[in-house]
């Protein structure tokens, strides 16, 4: 994975090593940079261990930028989006509508239409209000528009409660209480309404199997049922959601590698015998560790009761800490490992308490003027970046190949 030290410089890459501190140096603002290898090694790797039948759709709300849009584009890849503004931007990127999944809990009139007019590859239903909306543009629009249907299998997938999303409490989805009304709607516009598949998110960093699989078992009986109607399913879709290690230094090969291998085995044993496509909508694995946030301290602030570093960096640029608690290992881009060790609180310029990137964090003295990276930020990171209190949005770059790429 991401950060290594090589002759005490901090270098983001795993086959290629990009030095950040000369990157940082010339800078005077905190920035993103990417290792686009990294993340194709993900996707092969998912590829190499899954069945053949494995269509991968790329969430892309965890990392939209262009170069790594047109990265997966050019791998085969199709996207999972998640709204309109998404939809126009993965069809610039160059993907096809039909490899493009619009899954979402709250869609709109004006994305409907732009979804059913654009002929998407599926719809992800997750209610029957939004079907019968969806069946109406159809009709309006003189289409037969290809949907699925999104269960809530109730799993707990026992991750953080706010990335929980096939619990009987979250909002996402429909238990199987919804299927008699699905199944009129289906019946009275079916001349507007093509049913291909059934689908399921669970939840996000996820690092175990057995919820996946679970939930899958469960879906499944959901599936057949369609498929005993009448229904012509094309495909199963799995959703997203696999983990990643934040709490550990990586190794290489990294230990999603491994994930994602004991993935698509789990997948070929719980599904190896499905008539039709499986479909996966991972967004995290694939990029979150082959990002990292870069910025510097501006001021070293000791209290008698805590010391504070003080970046450029902060809630503005990486939200996950203030708004799930997340985890993100933070070093400085030079060692120095002869100096003591100190306990800080990594802290942000936005006027909020909550703009901490990382609390009690033992590290080598730092002295102002120094930077410092936030490792694994490359999921949810620029995706989830705002201007708040008027900073502008960081910079990205992307190194692919020994060289930055645009
Ligand atoms: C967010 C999301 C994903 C991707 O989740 P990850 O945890 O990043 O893999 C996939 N499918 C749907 C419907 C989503 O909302």
């Amino acid at each position: 994975m991401g950060l290594h030290y090589r002759d005490r410089e901090l270098c983001l890459g795993e086959k290629n090593f990009y030095p950040l501190f000369p990157l940082a140096k010339v800078r005077h603002a905190p920035f993103y940079a990417y290792d686009l290898d990294a993340m194709l090694s993900r996707v092969q790797a998912l590829k190499s261990a899954a069945p053949k039948n494995l269509k991968t759709h790329y969430a892309m709300k965890a990392n939209a930028a262009e170069p790594i849009l047109r990265l997966f584009q050019e791998e085969g890849l199709g996207v999972d989006v998640v709204s309109g503004g998404e939809v126009r931007k993965a069809l610039k990127a160059g993907f096809s509508a039909r490899n493009i999944i619009f899954s979402g809990v709250g869609k709109t009139r004006e994305e409907i239409q732009l979804a059913v007019s654009s002929e998407l590859g599926q719809i992800n239903v997750e209610s029957p209000q939004e079907l019968e909306r969806i069946a109406a543009t159809a009709k309006a629009l003189k289409k037969k528009t290809r949907i699925a249907f999104r269960m809530n299998p109730d799993v707990d997938p026992k991750t953080h409660p706010y990335i929980t999303t096939g619990f009987r409490e979250n909002k996402f989805g429909m238990d199987e209480s919804f299927l008699p009304k699905l199944r009129a709607l289906l019946r009275e516009h079916k001349d507007h309404l093509n049913l291909v598949g059934i689908t399921m998110h669970i939840g996000s960093q996820i690092r175990e199997l057995a919820p996946f699989s679970a939930a899958i078992r469960k879906t499944l009986a959901v599936y057949q049922s369609f498929l005993d109607e009448g229904h012509a399913m094309e495909s199963f879709d799995v959703g997203g959601g696999l983990g990643i290690p934040y709490q550990e230094n990586h190794e290489i090969p990294s230990k999603e590698i491994s994930l994602l291998q004991e993935y698509g085995a789990m997948i070929s044993q719980e599904l190896g015998g499905l008539k039709g496509n499986i479909l996966c909508e991972p967004g995290r694995v694939f990029v979150a560790s082959s990002g990292t946030l870069v910025g510097e301290v501006q001021y070293v602030k000791e209290t008698p009761y805590k010391n504070f570093l003080i970046s450029d960096m902060g809630i503005h640029h990486l939200i996950r800490p203030a708004l799930y608690q997340a985890y993100h290992r933070i070093l400085p881009l030079l060692d120095h490992p002869q100096r003591s060790i100190k306990q800080y609180d990594i802290v942000g310029p936005i006027c909020e308490s909550s703009d901490v990137l990382g609390k009690n964090r033992d590290l080598p003295e730092i002295f102002a003027g120094e930077f410092l990276a936030v490792a694994d930020a490359g999921a949810y990171g620029f995706t989830m970046a705002s201007q708040y209190n008027e900073h502008e949005l960081p910079e990205q770059l992307f190194f692919r190949a020994g060289r930055e790429v645009r």
